[in-house]
């Protein structure tokens, strides 16, 4: 399987974000280090998805590594990344202030899924 790789930065909260997808679980680490250079905790083994969040001296990065596409998996994952950016950021969320973090799924989601979706109809 080859490993492609998606990216697209998030304005709004000036975060680089990206898509790994289809990736196996023993590209995850190679391929994020190539991209920022980082060595980190290996992911759990048996995941199909994971969300990582990782940093070198300039910037922090954000990645999803999926080992096949399914956009519900996806939207799973892109709330774990909205969370990420939000706590790191202090802005506070609950139950009955959830607008900041739906729209920041969305907009991850919805970018994600476009880039994907674009690549795919190139082949
Ligand atoms: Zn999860």
């Amino acid at each position: 399987m080859r490993t492609k790789v998606y990216h697209y930065y998030e304005e709004c909260f000036r975060a680089p974000i990206y898509l790994l997808c289809p990736i196996e679980n023993n590209a995850i680490l190679p391929t994020i280090k190539r991209i920022c250079g980082v060595s980190f905790e290996k992911p759990a083994e048996n995941c199909d998805a994971n969300a990582i969040a990782v940093s070198n001296s300039h910037q922090r990065y954000y990645f999803i590594a999926m080992r096949r596409m399914n956009r519900s998996v996806l939207v799973h994952e892109c709330v774990h990344v909205a969370n990420f950016i939000l706590q790191e950021r202090e802005v506070p969320i609950s139950i009955k202030e959830d607008e900041v973090q739906a729209y920041l799924v969305e907009e991850i989601y919805r970018n994600l899924s476009r880039l994907f979706k674009q690549t795919r109809k190139e082949h």
